[in-house]
């Protein structure tokens, strides 16, 4: 059984078919979706399944705080169900994959105070880019 799924049993949210689909498609490691992936997904294992069913869905589990929105490239978000273990991402310039890494250190405290200007910083984001070994391999 997946983690996601698991954790909205628990929760207690009510899994009708539909739903379930939506966090079968998003469970697993490493998974970064954009809508209309998690869509085209739920959509092979459900064909009746509306897009709207699917954004709803969505909203509904970044509400419950149990999948993030990852915005990575400034282009379409990306839903990502690793939301209860802080993370930052790398990511291929080449194909677009990511995976979630975990830095030595934490990004926020990495910021010293006199460059703080006074802000309560709650939030850090790092990125990392670079090519993948598949990508790497490709370009010689
Ligand atoms: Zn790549
Ligand atoms: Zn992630």
């Amino acid at each position: 059984m997946s983690d996601l799924l698991e954790r909205l049993r628990g929760r207690g949210w009510r899994l009708t078919s539909q739903r379930r689909v939506v966090a079968e498609v998003l469970d697993g490691e490493h998974v970064h979706l954009t809508a209309d992936e998690v869509h085209a997904r739920a959509a092979e294992r459900l064909p009746e399944i509306s897009r709207a069913t699917v954004y709803n869905t969505l909203g509904e589990l970044v509400t419950l705080g149990e999948v993030i929105e990852v915005s990575t490239d400034g282009r379409a978000k990306r839903y990502d169900p690793n939301a209860h273990r802080p993370h930052q991402h790398l990511i291929c310039t080449g194909c677009g994959a990511i995976r979630d890494v975990h830095p030595l250190g934490d990004p926020l405290a990495a910021l010293p105070a006199e460059q703080r200007f006074g802000f309560a910083v709650s939030q850090a984001e790092v990125t990392y880019r670079g090519l993948c070994p598949d990508c790497a391999g490709c370009s010689g």
